[in-house]
């Protein structure tokens, strides 16, 4: 096996125009509509107006959707040169949208493609696919997040309909979406991971109530900023054909949902480290402080060293999740995109911190994007799950395969083995003549 780290010219020249587009047209509009539901307010004109040509030229590039796969008009890229293009589009807030690689839709088009039916499919994935409207993932309820073992969201058959009824939290850009997928429990008697099925709920439909929309760190409630729906659904009602693959199978396709943007957004966030890191390099070399730039201080040379290195890190283990997702059998990532995840909240926080630092008094206030992105940090730890969720991913799978050691002592002991080495090489150690002094 060889590794190569190259990448195609072809390929590079595709990203490096991906590069000076984001900086020099898709950043603008970061500043313009700096809020984390701005990409998706379909009722902003203004925003519309602007981004409609930039995905425009997105398309002629054949950079559009790049995470689809060819059976879904997607170019089929594959995941490490989806990592590479992330790293670029994690830069900004909008890239994702003028790429339509924008989580939830991404996950949400997934899934539809995965479970859908042919007229699910036509109504709600072409255009979602085409970035004609936007979509919402309606899972998490306001008393359990991490395990949906707990959700209690019902649903029920009349006739040849379905009737939703109970709460969803955190619904993102549900005030925007054409549709919701939501997760209900259909079978409460059933085994836990049985009990659940997925539905396809249009936005307009009766009893669909959004109580209120969530303004998460850093966007006011006051005026109206959140974009995290708390949703009441009130007895609504959809026909038969609105589930979303078979009945009870609501768990298992969440979680064909969650694997792919949750690397997304590892690689995504390679490339917000790096913007941080860029500032943190520039900053040292432009400040002074007792005679001498600040990069020639060695707490500050720490930082920068330090920052480096874990986003080596972090970088190549997101590229190894996404070579293996390429190349090895399905499920083969579990363990390293669930790494990937814990690694990439705990990396933003450090690399973000130390960038502020550096920037000192500057570094805390709205007129860098540093403390936008601090905001964030919480976030990146708790969305598509919570770290220690993760960890224990990670750690069951070594548990899993892991052997009791034979006996009382490790099968790392000391004594034992060398006992054994002595008996290995008796021949040798008692034909050869000790050094003196030794025996
Ligand atoms: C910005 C943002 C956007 C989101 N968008 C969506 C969305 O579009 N749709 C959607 O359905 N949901 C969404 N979520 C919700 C997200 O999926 C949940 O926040 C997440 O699953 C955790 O659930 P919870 O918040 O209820 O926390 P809880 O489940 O209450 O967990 C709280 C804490 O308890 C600890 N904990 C929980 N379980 C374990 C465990 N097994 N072992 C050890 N410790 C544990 C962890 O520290 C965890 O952080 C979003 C969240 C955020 C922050």
């Amino acid at each position: 096996m060889v590794f190569d780290f190259s990448v195609e010219p072809e390929f590079q020249t595709k990203l490096d125009w991906a590069a000076r587009f984001v900086a020099e047209e898709v950043e603008p509009l970061d500043l313009l509509f700096p809020h984390s539901g701005d990409p998706f307010d379909v009722h902003n004109q203004k925003s519309r107006a602007i981004l409609r040509p930039l995905r425009e030229r997105v398309k002629e590039q054949g950079l559009w959707a790049c995470h689809l796969g060819p059976e879904l008009g997607g170019h089929g890229y594959g995941q490490v040169k989806l990592a590479l293009l992330n790293e670029i589009l994690g830069r900004s807030l909008w890239a994702p949208t003028v790429f339509g690689t924008a989580a939830p839709d991404t996950g949400n088009a997934e899934i539809l493609a995965m479970f859908g039916t042919n007229e699910q499919k036509k109504q709600y994935l072409q255009p979602l696919l085409d970035g004609d409207l936007v979509s919402a993932f309606s899972m998490t309820e306001p008393q359990a997040g991490a395990d949906p073992k707990e959700f209690v969201c019902r649903a029920w058959q009349e006739g040849d309909e379905w009737v939703i009824d109970g709460e969803k939290w955190f619904s993102s850009n549900a005030r925007y979406a054409s549709f919701l997928i939501v997760m209900a429990v259909t079978d409460p008697e059933a085994a836990p991971h049985r009990r659940m099925s997925m539905f396809i709920v249009p936005a307009e439909t009766p009893g669909v109530e959004i109580v209120r929309n969530v303004a998460t760190m850093g966007e006011r409630s006051s005026l109206d900023e959140g974009s995290h729906a708390y949703i009441r659904y009130n007895q609504v009602r959809v026909p038969a054909d609105a589930m979303l693959g078979r009945p009870g199978g609501g768990f298992a396709v969440a979680q064909a949902r969650l694997g792919g943007g949750r690397i997304h957004h590892a690689m995504r966030t390679v490339g917000k480290c790096q913007r941080a890191l860029d500032m943190m390099v520039e900053r040292a070399v432009s400040r002074r402080t007792q005679g001498r730039r600040l990069g020639d201080t060695q707490a500050v040379q720490a930082f920068i060293a330090d920052s480096s290195i874990e986003l080596t890190q972090l970088r190549l283990l997101v590229l190894y999740t996404a070579w293996t997702i390429d190349t090895q059998p399905h499920g083969s990532a579990r363990s390293l995109i669930a790494s990937s995840k814990v690694a990439m909240a705990k990396v933003y926080h450090d690399i973000i911190h130390r960038a502020i630092q550096i920037h000192g008094a500057l570094g805390t206030t709205g007129e860098l994007p540093l403390a936008g992105w601090w905001q964030h940090v919480p976030v990146m730890g708790l969305a598509d799950g919570p770290t220690e969720v993760h960890r224990f991913t990670v750690a069951k799978g070594l548990l899993k395969t892991a052997e009791p050691a034979d006996g009382l002592f490790p099968s790392e002991h000391i004594p034992p083995k060398l006992e054994a080495a002595r008996k290995r090489y008796a021949h040798i150690l008692e034909d050869v003549p000790a050094p003196a002094g030794e025996n």
